[in-house]
């Protein structure tokens, strides 16, 4: 007889990448705090991780099949200008004086953008 279970690995740790159970609260591989991240989105250029407090973008090498180790951190209280490009979806802020852009997929902008304003974080849409 079969066993009826479920387990599905589809929480994503932003660490090393590796699908986690839904309930685990610590990577298996590398044991990272899942709970901290708020939003982990996989986009073409990047993997990019939000967190209460920073977004963490983790590049990807040129054939955007793996990461290239370079992870980069932004502070969101650090962030000025903050601003979502349309109609060519891109988020645009100014990061210590530099102008920062991260170009995202349809869905990854829109989940960005709801997820900053529920964070109470300042943006303009621009054209
Ligand atoms: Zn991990």
């Amino acid at each position: 007889m079969k066993e009826a279970y479920e387990t599905s690995f589809n929480k994503i740790c932003p660490s090393c990448g590796v699908g986690n159970p839904r309930d685990a609260s610590n990577c298996i591989v590398c044991d990272r705090d899942l709970s901290e991240t708020v939003l982990f989105l996989e986009d073409s250029f990047f993997d990019l991780e939000l967190t209460q407090d920073e977004l963490v973008e983790y590049r990807k090498n040129f054939y955007r099949t793996r990461r290239t180790g370079k992870v980069v951190r932004y502070t969101l209280k650090d962030m000025e200008e903050v601003k979502f490009g349309h109609p060519v979806k891109r988020f645009i802020f100014k990061y210590h004086g530099e102008r920062v852009v991260l170009p995202l997929e349809e869905v990854n902008y829109e989940r960005l953008k709801e997820t900053l304003e529920s964070l109470g974080i300042k943006f303009r849409n621009v054209e």
